[in-house]
């Protein structure tokens, strides 16, 4: 379950007062978009956005990193990380349930000719190093050249720990192989982890982080890295039809997020924690939680009463009618609208059959 799974939405006068399927669906509030209209302009192709430049020069500093490029989107950085790190007949070594092997279409095979090595992902979100160490291919002309392990965090939510983190990246590296770190959720991670942004970034050699999805801008995600890499990344962008001219009005989103929406992280991850411990208390099923996200998969199959009752409630939820719903607190959702969302789920628990 991911930022796919399309629970359609109500719209009109039963909208939703509460979504909680995504951090994704959040909306520049009143400064973002003040910071957005007001953003100075100009072709980003041309290398002429001063609030694109700002951004990239930004990020690349706070994460000890040569370079930067602001791209559409996470996939958009993730495949263009994956084509600028590998060639045709190259191989990346990704966990399973990985967005990069997962949820994004193999665009790095249909496009680039890179073959998508799967290992099983670790409890804890993280890769095991003898998988990784086991996984690279020797040099043989029957197999894929092994260039590059792909890491995730937050993955599923899961902050994955510093240690295991640095212990995936030296399988890669005294392999040969550099390391790109899908940070979607890179600030939530370092949020949960209550590390400096440096002590995870310099785990690898790129990261790419979501500026819209915790961090609420409308569009934009960043891939950072060495110079060289960058380069041939911004070629890429190009190529995919990614070249966008006056993107500093999303620079500009992600210039006020940076500054606004990173530290109230923390805000979402201790309501993510009330949601669970009051889901615990009520018997409700089996929960887990970490940062932002709460999983619950509810007892004897009352997915399907879950969600529409919530729904009644003007609360909409993830996953489909079997396994775990997906709960994710955002920006979106204060102090009121929580008590909304704790009431209802109380409300069934307490009346629903089987007590
Ligand atoms: C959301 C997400 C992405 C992709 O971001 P989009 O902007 O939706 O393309 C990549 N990786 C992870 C882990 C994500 O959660």
């Amino acid at each position: 379950m991911s930022d796919h799974t399309s629970t359609p939405l109500v719209t009109g006068s039963n909208a939703p007062r509460v979504d909680l399927r995504s951090d994704t669906v959040t909306k520049p509030d009143e400064g973002m978009r003040r910071a957005m209209y007001e953003a100075e302009l100009g072709d980003d192709v041309y290398g002429e956005d001063p609030s694109v430049n700002c951004l990239e020069d930004m990020l690349a500093e706070r994460l000890g990193k040569d370079a930067a490029l602001l791209v559409s989107s996470g996939t958009m950085g993730n495949l263009t990380a994956l084509l600028a790190h590998c060639g045709r007949g190259e191989e990346v070594i990704v966990g399973r349930g990985y967005h990069v092997a997962a949820y994004e279409a193999v665009g790095s095979s249909v496009l680039g000719g890179i073959a998508i090595c799967t290992i099983p992902v670790e409890a804890d979100g993280s890769l095991s190093p003898d998988r990784i160490s086991a996984e690279v291919k020797p040099d043989d002309s029957h197999m894929p050249v092994s260039r590059l392990v792909g890491l995730e965090n937050t993955h599923n939510g899961m902050a994955v720990p510093l240690d295991r983190i640095a212990e995936s990246a030296n399988a890669a590296r005294s392999a040969g192989l550099s390391v790109h770190l899908d940070g979607a959720r890179f600030f939530n991670a370092v949020t949960a982890l209550g590390c400096a942004e440096q002590d995870l970034s310099d785990l690898v050699d790129t990261v790419s982080l979501c500026l819209s999805k915790g961090l609420g801008t409308p569009a934009g995600s960043v891939l950072t890295g060495p110079s060289d890499l960058i380069e041939r990344a911004r070629r890429y962008r190009k190529m995919l039809g990614g070249g966008m001219r006056q993107s500093g009005v999303l620079a500009a989103a992600g210039l006020y997020a940076l500054e606004h929406n990173v530290e109230r992280l923390a805000e979402d991850h201790l309501r993510a924690a009330r949601v669970a411990a009051m889901l615990e208390e009520a018997g409700a099923g089996t929960v887990e939680q970490s940062t932002n996200m709460v999983f619950l998969t509810p007892r004897d199959g009352l997915n399907d009463a879950f969600r529409a009752h919530m729904a009644g409630c003007g609360v909409v939820v993830g996953g489909g009618s079997a396994g775990a719903i997906r709960l994710v607190l955002h920006k979106d959702i204060d102090d009121p609208a929580i008590e909304d969302v704790l009431a209802g789920m109380l409300d069934f628990f307490a009346h629903c059959p089987g007590h």
